[in-house]
């Protein structure tokens, strides 16, 4: 059975409580989201018009993979995974159109903060810190090159901005007025422990994960903090083949390069609505699921029989 490609989900048996860049949530019950997710693509801050075949199932596929993992590395990580299997009360054609790209999760109180952990200097950090010497105002050693390690990864947080406005970096300070004191340094702690096991998971497997972005939840009953979102995915991470890295020049990314350098070759970066030739959606699904394959050691195939 093959699973088509969906940039717009609608079904018919549960109300979508939200949709944001990739993802469309749905109301289960007073406790449970469907979470879905499109193989809709982002690149350079827009969404391309047309999909990416098996995208929404490779990350969803991933973060499940994630939630398994992590959950054996940090016995009392609390996150928001409760199952792939579709919620009972679905209707068979909505079963249908969910395969393989959902996962039903707790809804929580989303804390409105992107909790961004980088372990190699690149992107804006790089930028700040040739002007500066500095990353997110804290004060770095001298002498590291474009993409070399942190001697240690960094919480580097910023706000979560609404659908269409820019995320803005902010000091760990800011983001504990934003969270509350009281979970500020739980939320810093957590990200870089999940991130630390995380990287250290990938790099045995041929993926730097030179940053990420994680999100949490609060669950208001227990006041625990639960890991949310999707996890350690090459769309909220960038995913290096630590085979092509090297110190000093920036570097390829996993999965998105192709689409990146077709748009600036054809002067369309940051343009909207923009369709993806098939050969460029194509040689992007075989990268998303060279990631899917590389990280679990499984097909997606395989994985999504059982
Ligand atoms: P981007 O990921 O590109 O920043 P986005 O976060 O707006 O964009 P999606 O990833 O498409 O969009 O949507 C997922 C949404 O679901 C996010 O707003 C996230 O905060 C929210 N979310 C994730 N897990 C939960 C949860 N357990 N309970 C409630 N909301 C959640
Ligand atoms: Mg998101």
């Amino acid at each position: 059975m093959s699973i088509p490609v969906v940039t717009n989900i609608e079904l018919s048996s549960l109300s979508k409580l939200a949709s944001g860049k990739v993802r469309d949530l749905y109301n289960v019950d007073d406790k449970t989201l469907l979470f879905v997710t499109t193989d809709r693509i982002s690149a350079y801050d827009v969404i391309m018009a047309n999909g990416v075949p098996l995208k929404g199932a490779v990350l969803t596929n991933i973060s499940a993979h994630w939630f398994k993992v992590l959950q054996e590395r940090i016995p009392d990580l609390k996150t928001h995974f409760i199952t792939l299997d579709p919620p009972a009360g679905l209707s068979d054609a909505d079963k249908e159109l969910v395969r393989g790209r959902s996962m039903q999760v707790r809804k929580l109180k989303v804390f409105p903060v992107e909790a961004i952990v980088r372990g190699y200097i690149t992107g804006s950090a790089w930028n700040e810190y040739k002007k500066t010497g500095m990353v997110h105002g804290l004060s770095m050693p001298a002498g590291l090159q474009q993409c070399s390690p942190f001697p240690e990864p960094i919480y580097t947080p910023s706000t979560k901005a609404e659908l269409g406005q820019h995320d803005e970096n902010i000091s760990p300070e800011q983001a504990a007025k934003i969270v509350g004191e009281k979970y500020a340094a739980r939320i810093e702690a957590l990200a870089l422990q999940v991130y630390k096991a995380g990287a250290a998971y990938a790099a045995e497997r041929g993926i730097i994960i030179a940053d990420t972005k994680f999100e949490f939840g609060l669950d208001e009953e227990t006041d625990e903090i639960v890991l949310i979102d999707e996890v350690l995915t090459p769309d909220s991470s960038r995913f290096w083949p630590a085979d092509e890295y090297e110190v000093g020049r920036d570097q390829n990314s996993f999965d998105k390069q192709f689409l990146r350098n077709w748009l600036t070759k054809e002067g369309l970066k940051g343009k909207d609505g923009v369709e993806m030739p098939a050969d460029i959606a194509q040689s992007t699904s075989e990268r998303y699921l060279d990631a899917f394959k590389r990280l679990t050691g499984k097909s997606l195939q395989e994985a999504l029989q059982g």
